[in-house]
């Protein structure tokens, strides 16, 4: 032991002052990472030196250092300084490059060997999208500042470096960063990623040891754009080389152009040194619509579509009014929806009115909550303490016949069915007698106490359940 301690003294720990038990800070990975991640990646970290102030830990090869770099080191760290207080830091050993064989046939090396063969060069993904441009971006209040930003950057690189835009998802941050990209293309060398692919570029090239090629290719580009970049949060690695590669671009003047879901002092686990910087430009902010935008943006794609495929099927105001109004907060699900619309209303040739809409989007608006004429009336005769024979049955004494009635009015009002068949749900009953449910206890509902409190109860139960 003595051996061992002669260098470094002062910091390096000698055999009788360590502290840290391995297998313990094995177990404890392997409680918090799980057994997935422990057994496949974790547990191939052996303690190889203890210091004051780090740990010098091996690792099978050069990939399993970066990939655990990247993904778990942060928590690492934080779970290693609940062992010994003073710990800052950790540094990894490559076994692999100890051993002399480096051409042994290591299947672990033939295998990764193997992945980045597999031709899918940086390129690939570099490609704007050119339906996502600045002519179909509509203007509203709450992106109005998002979007006179975007095209002034077009106007005047390096004006705001970076810009940053932030919003919830499906509000259009990747439609305006793509229409930058598209503006600036032309002039510039202009590079285009969502920060998860940046990562996927990241690892591959330390997988293919072909780090240099990395830097260089992304720190050529003029403007660089980068979708997404809360997706860097937790990951050390990838934060490292996205610092670097952040100051080497701003260095050169090129125009930095960022998305992400929520301000930059927002984005937690992720090193302060780097949330400054990203709000060291102009950051923006995309809301959530409101009923104007989102019915402009229903109006314009409907002429898009028809214009389109040179059809003039019609989508009614009130229609419009209720796609516009029923989807709260997301342009994205707005336009699933609205697709659904048109093409149901394409595929069977007629202008719909609320009701099929109704129907058409029932598990987008519904995801939840499916309700069924059974489900009515099974709570509703269980709210009565009633059997659901007598309830369905021909007997029309008030304390069946009410339920009954209030049971057809419900599921008038809470799924899509037709009177006619209603009626059919109700032991083959005409439609005219659902009818006349239906009014009876609408009309009781306004007028009597005990009859709204009734629907509300049953309402709610069958809306919880
Ligand atoms: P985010 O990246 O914020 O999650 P996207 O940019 O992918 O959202 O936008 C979602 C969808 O909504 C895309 O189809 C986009 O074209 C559309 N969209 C969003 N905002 C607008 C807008 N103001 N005008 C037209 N389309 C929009
Ligand atoms: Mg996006």
């Amino acid at each position: 032991m003595e051996k061992k301690s002669i260098k470094k003294k002062d910091i390096f720990v000698s055999e009788e002052e360590k502290t840290i038990d391995w297998s313990q800070i094995q177990d404890s990975l392997e409680k918090n990472f799980g057994t997935e991640v422990y057994s496949s990646w974790l547990k191939n970290i052996e303690l190889l030196k203890e210091f004051n102030d780090h740990l010098v830990l091996g690792v099978p090869t050069r990939f399993f250092r970066d990939w655990i770099v990247s993904r778990y080191l942060d928590k690492i760290l934080k779970l290693l300084k609940t062992f010994k207080m003073s710990l800052n830091r950790v540094e990894f050993k490559i076994s692999e490059d100890n051993k002399s064989n480096i051409n042994s046939s290591n299947s672990k090396n033939i295998e990764f060997n193997k992945i980045t063969e597999i031709k899918d060069s940086i390129l690939n993904y570099n490609r704007l999208n050119p339906n996502l441009n600045f002519d179909n971006f509509i203007e509203g209040t709450s992106n109005k500042i998002a979007l006179s930003s975007s095209k002034k950057i077009c106007e005047q690189l390096s004006r705001y470096n970076p810009l940053y835009i932030y919003g919830g998802v499906g509000l259009g941050k990747t439609h305006l960063l793509n229409a930058i990209g598209l503006e600036l293309q032309e002039k510039n060398n202009v590079m285009f990623i969502s920060a998860e692919r940046f990562m996927y570029h990241f690892i591959k090239s330390i997988k293919k040891n072909d780090m240099v090629n990395f830097k260089d290719f992304f720190r050529k580009s003029s403007v660089f754009i980068i979708d997404d970049i809360q997706f860097i949060r937790g990951k050390e690695g990838l934060q490292e080389e996205f610092f670097h590669t952040f100051n080497s671009l701003i260095e050169k003047s090129s125009q930095i152009i960022i998305s992400s879901d929520r301000a930059p002092m927002k984005l937690d686990r992720v090193q302060d040194r780097i949330k400054s910087r990203l709000s060291g430009g102009l950051t923006v902010d995309i809301e959530i619509p409101d009923l104007e935008l989102k019915t402009e943006i229903i109006r314009k794609r409907i002429l898009d579509v028809q214009s389109q495929f040179k059809e003039n099927f019609k989508v009614s105001e009130e229609v419009i009014n209720y796609i516009a109004s029923e989807s709260k907060t997301n342009i994205r699900e707005l336009i699933g929806v609205l697709n659904r619309v048109i093409t149901y209303s394409r595929i069977h040739k007629k202008e719909l009115n609320v009701n099929d809409c109704k129907n058409v989007l029932k598990d987008v608006f519904n995801q939840t909550k499916v309700i069924t004429v059974d489900k009515i009336q099974n709570t509703v005769s269980n709210f009565f303490n009633i059997s659901l024979n007598e309830m369905l049955s021909q007997r029309r004494s008030r304390p069946l016949a009410r339920p009954r009635q209030i049971a057809m009015y419900l599921a008038k009002k809470m799924t899509t069915r037709s009177l006619p068949e209603i009626g059919r749900r109700f032991a083959n009953r005409d439609h005219t007698t659902v009818i006349h449910a239906v009014k009876t206890i609408s009309k009781l509902s306004e007028n009597d106490d005990e009859m709204k409190k009734n629907i509300v109860q049953i309402k709610a139960m069958l809306l919880e359940e």
